[in-house]
């Protein structure tokens, strides 16, 4: 396994810290966009976004994260230091639906008129294709009564902020033309059913939203109901990028990095394990409930740490790892 390469120290620094790191040149006409991630349980302190400037005068942004008039000013702000400004935005490429990666999107389209672009399937998700928020779950989880209204909450906050028609929708193997640039589409369903990477060839740069993260494990089927299990879609979209060993790796949170291969590595490497350590845990507990199941699993930030939206992914993904192994039936019957 080769090692990651780090980028850019100042933002990895800022990926452990409290700050929110400076924009930085990417690649030619290719900048980060740092945008302040404001919301309650969880590490993250900002979304990367980024910035693609095309030789016709035309502004295309991707993961222009969550909807802050700081954010907005950010986004002022920056666009005037390269010398341009929101009106000359085109397109606002949202990698999946959630609304530190998509929230803004819907301000810059009424602000500018640019054609926001979504994966056909995540606007069927936003569009509830393949059905609505689950708030069964928390009976089906065995979720104690007093730690129901911060996950209730959440729920609230992941599916009504993402009302959004998008203007274009778009599947993997298409290729976006921005004035003179060309990113293509990878479909990397996992994460979200219908998150995207998007991968400039020519400069070598993949922008992974969270589909590939330095820091963190994504959460996996975060984007609501999905007609397939999540966790093994992951692994085949890990597939469809680790090829890209020589691209630089433009995530939607944390840092830049080289060592696509080794990262896909590990992530992969990680959900086996899960599986495994899922299925060592029924093997000794008696009916348990996935809240049982799951704090009887390793967490990086402690099980008692977990709280909000990493609290309701924890289970989620403690769910999705019994379904895989096919031992829903031994849970405990709930209402
Ligand atoms: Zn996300």
């Amino acid at each position: 396994m080769t090692t990651e390469v780090i980028l850019d120290p100042a933002e990895r620094a800022a990926a452990t810290s409290d700050a929110i790191p400076e924009p930085v040149r990417v690649a030619d006409g290719v900048w980060t966009m740092p945008v302040e991630f404001p919301s309650e349980g969880q590490p993250l302190r900002y979304t990367l976004g980024y910035v693609l400037l095309d030789g016709d005068g035309g502004v295309h942004l991707i993961d222009p994260g969550v909807d802050t008039d700081a954010n907005w000013q950010r986004l002022e702000g920056l666009l005037a230091a390269l010398g341009t400004s929101v009106s000359a935005i085109r397109t606002v490429i949202a990698t999946h639906l959630h609304f530190d990666h998509l929230g803004m999107a819907e301000r810059v389209q009424r602000a500018t008129g640019a054609a926001v672009v979504l994966h056909r399937l995540e606007q069927a998700a936003i569009d509830g294709e393949f059905g609505g928020a689950d708030p069964e779950r928390f009976d089906r989880w065995g979720v104690p009564r007093a730690r129901r209204d911060e996950l209730a909450r959440i729920t609230e906050e992941r599916f009504t902020k993402a009302a959004i028609a998008a203007d274009r929708l778009v599947d993997g193997g298409d290729v976006l033309e921005l004035g003179d640039r060309m990113l293509e589409v990878i479909w990397t369903p996992g994460h979200t059913y219908g998150s995207m990477c998007l991968r400039d060839a020519e400069r070598k740069l993949l922008f992974t939203g969270d589909h590939v993260l330095p820091l963190m494990n994504p959460g996996l089927g975060l984007g609501g109901p999905a007609p397939s299990n999540p966790i093994s879609d992951y692994l085949v979209s890990l597939d469809k990028v680790i090829g890209f060993d020589d691209h630089q790796v433009c995530p939607g949170h944390g840092y830049r990095f080289l060592g696509l291969r080794a990262r896909c590595e590990r992530l992969a490497a990680h959900h086996a394990r899960r599986t495994a350590e899922v299925a060592a845990v029924l093997d000794r507990l008696d009916r348990p409930s996935v809240w049982q199941v799951a704090s009887q699993l390793y967490w990086s930030m402690g099980w008692e740490n977990l709280s909000h939206y990493l609290l309701d992914s924890a289970l989620a993904q403690t769910e999705l790892h019994i379904a895989r192994l096919g031992r829903h039936h031994e849970l405990e019957k709930t209402a």
